[in-house]
């Protein structure tokens, strides 16, 4: 009988964990085409090797020996174009085609850049895949001015890297407010505050309108406000699925491919996962695209079940950002913005913290958490609310504890047996197997 093939396109987290997921539970009884048009790495590490304290070998994560042990025929270099999903082929870009018994679409995102006159020209970096950070890497050095077009998440994730390598930081935003889709606007007044006081120039509602060659400088140039000079701009204004090659496929794409909870698209055959998945929320129940490495390692591991013949259902991915500037913890969990919900939220009078606890009943639906880095009692809380968020525990008398108690959660906590709650939980539902156990 002819081996079930399965092919994965995508290197990234979602593409990782499908393969070895796949193999998990079939110990190599099957073929794996892997298709990336780059090398396995993670890009969430990418921020350590700006910052030097990684090589770039640590941020591989399918070298040749492991591909070995997975019995998987990689396809590396090779960008996927046209799925046909009548005849269940794949093609790449040199016009190799490729049969399949299903697929799995893991082709992540791409950086994009403002639409404005110098965007691309050069001098002006993204900071997304492992090139782009070593382009970054080659510009900023000791003493240079980099700027940073963008306050969002990932321009927070490389923060302490570019102060690390020496260089003074201007950060320009367009909304109000930095971390905009991420923290309130009390958050990040004190996050700004913080960030000021540490040296970090910052603009907010600074539309940026071009960008010019100016002695060997960037000159950015805004509708308001004076001129900036750079000797490195970068941008981190935004990322886009990648997901244009499926035109024509028959494939249903709203923000990302809508799957089902077993990460099924509309085509029975076709699974889809990570960045370019749109799924369940665990909170709301409404598809979702989570742009976020825990959303694609589950996601992945889910898929590939499916595709290895063992039916799993997803319960959905949780939103959660969790990001450290400068020492000070930022983080915030599930439906931390849900418009009319009730909220707590308090600053606290002595030390740099701020929480915010939304409810839907007795049960928190999100949180948001701002603290020292370096305080037991702020990373503790960070975890014991994102459990919180991520049980749905009915809180009963502890959520009034908690009104009048923002910075004790320690004891609703435990004593809402949560703890409980969530220790049976597991994405497969069972004990998850170490990767060095996983060959064919
Ligand atoms: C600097 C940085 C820091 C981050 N930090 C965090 C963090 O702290 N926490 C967090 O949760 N998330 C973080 N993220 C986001 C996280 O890395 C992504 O959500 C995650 O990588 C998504 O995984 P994925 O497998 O869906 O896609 P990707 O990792 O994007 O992988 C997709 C792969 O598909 C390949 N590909 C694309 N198109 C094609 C094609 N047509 N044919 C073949 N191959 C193709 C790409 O080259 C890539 O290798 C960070 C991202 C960056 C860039």
């Amino acid at each position: 009988m002819a081996r079930t093939r399965h092919v994965v396109v995508g290197g990234g987290t979602a593409g990782l964990n499908a393969v070895t997921t796949i193999r998990q539970y079939d110990r190599g009884q099957s073929e794996i085409y892997w298709v990336s048009n780059e090398e396995p790495y993670a890009r969430m590490v990418l921020p350590y090797y700006l910052k030097g304290s990684i090589s770039e070998t640590h941020c591989y994560t399918a070298r040749p020996s492991r591909l070995m042990e997975l019995g998987v025929e990689p396809f590396f270099g090779h960008r996927a174009v046209k799925l046909d999903t009548q005849a269940n082929v794949l093609t790449l870009d040199d016009e190799t085609e490729m049969t399949y018994d299903d697929i799995l679409i893991a082709t992540g995102s791409s950086a994009v850049r403002a639409p404005v006159p110098g965007a691309d020209s050069e001098g002006v970096h993204s900071f997304w895949t492992l090139e782009q950070a070593k382009g970054v890497i080659r510009s900023v050095s000791e003493g240079s001015h980099v700027v940073m077009v963008g306050a969002g998440f990932i321009a927070f994730t490389i923060l302490n890297s570019i102060i690390a390598r020496g260089a003074k930081l201007t950060v320009v935003e367009i909304a109000p407010q930095i971390l905009p889709r991420m923290i309130d606007q009390q958050g990040a007044a004190l996050v700004e505050r913080w960030l000021v006081d540490r040296g970090v120039d910052i603009r907010t509602s600074a539309q940026l309108s071009n960008i010019s060659d100016s002695d060997g400088q960037k000159r950015l140039s805004f509708q308001d406000g004076e001129d900036l000079l750079a000797d490195c701009v970068i941008m981190a204004t935004g990322i886009r699925t990648n997901l244009g090659w499926l035109e024509g496929s028959g494939v249903e794409i709203n923000q990302g491919i809508l799957v089902d909870d077993h990460l099924r698209s509309n085509v029975p055959n076709v699974y889809a996962a990570g960045d370019v998945a749109e799924g369940r929320d665990l909170i709301t129940g409404q598809a979702a695209v989570h742009a976020i490495e825990p959303t694609a390692m589950e996601h992945g591991r889910v898929a590939g079940a499916n595709m290895a013949g063992q039916p799993q259902a997803y319960r959905g991915s949780l939103l959660m950002n969790i990001v450290e500037v400068l020492d000070l913890e930022i983080a915030s969990f599930g439906a931390w913005n849900a418009e009319g919900a009730e909220v707590f939220s308090a600053v606290h009078e002595d030390r740099p913290a701020y929480r915010k606890l939304v409810w839907d009943g007795d049960r928190m639906i999100g949180a948001m958490i701002l603290g020292r880095a370096n305080d037991v009692w702020a990373t503790n809380d960070v975890g014991m609310l994102k459990g919180l968020v991520q049980s749905g525990t009915p809180m009963g008398d502890w959520k009034g504890y908690l009104k009048n108690h923002l910075f004790e959660v320690k004891r609703a906590y435990m004593a809402s047996g949560t703890t409980a709650r969530l220790l049976p939980v597991t994405v497969q539902g069972r004990a998850s197997v170490p990767a060095s156990e996983i060959t064919v």
